[in-house]
């Protein structure tokens, strides 16, 4: 499995621009609607999203790939996570008590050990949120901004999130006796496992408000609404997440806030089909038009029309291209063409005049 540095082709310790950089170019150079290898594209994007976010990468740094053969560190390589999974009937994680596999590998095997319960931060940290986000193929034109109001758990103004009524003191807490942490005994498929786990009453702090805050108590946070502006960067393309780090659910008592993901979906135009940058319109033309020839008026995305010159003797079905009217590629490198799909329209009904004159054309053998 080659290494997600070089597929980027980036030095390990290369900044978070320089990723960027260097996935826009070679996406642009490798995407499939450009003709590029569409496998190449994929371990491109699998690369990038995993460097481009600073958890994973740190992550990957330390463990390379995580249920990819062997499980993070030292030495109990060969793990066939899929067939280790498969073997195992009727498994379930809620019932363990444990968050995932990896949990219970390293309370068997010791890994990491000795085992610190997770990061306090993570624990308090607030959930992430995924929302849809409808937008036009306007909108993506240039980019644009959208507001919109999004209900969720908010920092709690009145203790700002720390969770204390204003003016309270701390306490011990009394479940933990401080430590931040409680032992539980959990029955796995393994046999019995004792486990520190964080306290649930203080959250792992061993201390806690002797007054919780009268308006979330004690939560630090409560049930709201934020107004919230999302940048749609231009040529966006359909199902593309954006993810905006701190906007999702305000963690509990201080925590750290969850990140919101927004998932594009791009409208229905009445006018243009989208291919990867590139538009398609089908326009209706005449057919004295189609074979004497003459200009078209046709509609951009933009907005302006444009004068079309269609040759003399065209088929149905022609396609004519208007270079750089399609839409600006995501990476911000080159821009879509425009393509005019001519349809002769066959007239349904007739007058007398347009009726003679066919039939004189029939009798030319038109
Ligand atoms: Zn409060
Ligand atoms: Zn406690």
């Amino acid at each position: 499995m080659q290494d997600y540095y070089d597929i980027l082709g980036v030095a390990r310790n290369a900044s978070a621009e320089d990723i960027k950089k260097a996935y826009y170019k070679l996406a642009h150079k490798y995407h499939p609607d450009k003709g590029g290898d569409e496998k190449k594209f994929k371990e491109i994007n699998e690369a990038y999203q995993v460097l481009s976010d600073k958890d994973k990468r740190a992550q990957y740094d330390q463990f390379g790939r995580v249920f990819e053969g062997a499980q993070p560190g030292n030495g109990q390589g060969g793990f066939d996570f899929q067939g280790f999974q498969g073997g195992m009937p009727g498994f379930d994680f809620e019932e363990t008590g444990f968050d995932n596999l990896s949990d219970i590998f390293e309370e068997m095997f010791g890994f990491g050990s000795p085992r610190q319960p997770k990061n306090k931060k993570d624990f308090k940290r607030g959930k992430d949120i995924e929302i849809d986000l409808e937008v036009s193929l306007e909108d993506i034109l240039k980019g644009k901004e959208k507001n919109i109001n999004l209900p969720k758990n908010i920092k709690c103004s009145r203790c700002q999130g720390t969770g204390a009524e204003p003016g309270s003191q701390v306490e011990e807490c009394f479940s933990c006796r401080g430590t931040g942490q409680v032992q539980q005994i959990k029955k796995t498929i393994f046999g019995s496992i004792t486990k520190n786990t964080i306290c649930p009453e203080c959250q792992g702090e061993g201390y806690k408000p002797k007054k919780p805050c009268n308006v979330c108590k004690g939560e630090g946070r409560l049930k709201g609404e934020e107004e919230i502006r999302i940048f749609i960067p231009a040529g966006v393309d359909n199902n593309q997440m954006i993810k905006m780090d701190g906007k999702g659910e305000a963690g509990r008592r201080g925590g750290k806030a969850g990140d919101l993901y927004v998932k594009i979906f791009v409208k229905d135009h009445p006018v243009f089909q989208r291919k990867g940058d590139d538009l398609y319109a089908v326009l209706p033309i005449a057919f004295s038009q189609a074979a004497l020839g003459g200009e078209l008026d046709v509609p951009t995305l933009e907005g302006k029309n444009i004068l079309l010159k269609i040759p003399a003797g065209t088929e149905s079905g022609k396609i004519l291209r208007v270079s750089n009217k399609g839409l600006p590629h995501f990476s911000g490198y080159g821009t879509g063409n425009l393509y005019v799909v001519l349809e002769i329209k066959t007239p349904k009904k007739l007058n007398k005049k347009q009726k003679d004159l066919l039939e004189k054309l029939r009798q030319e053998g038109v």
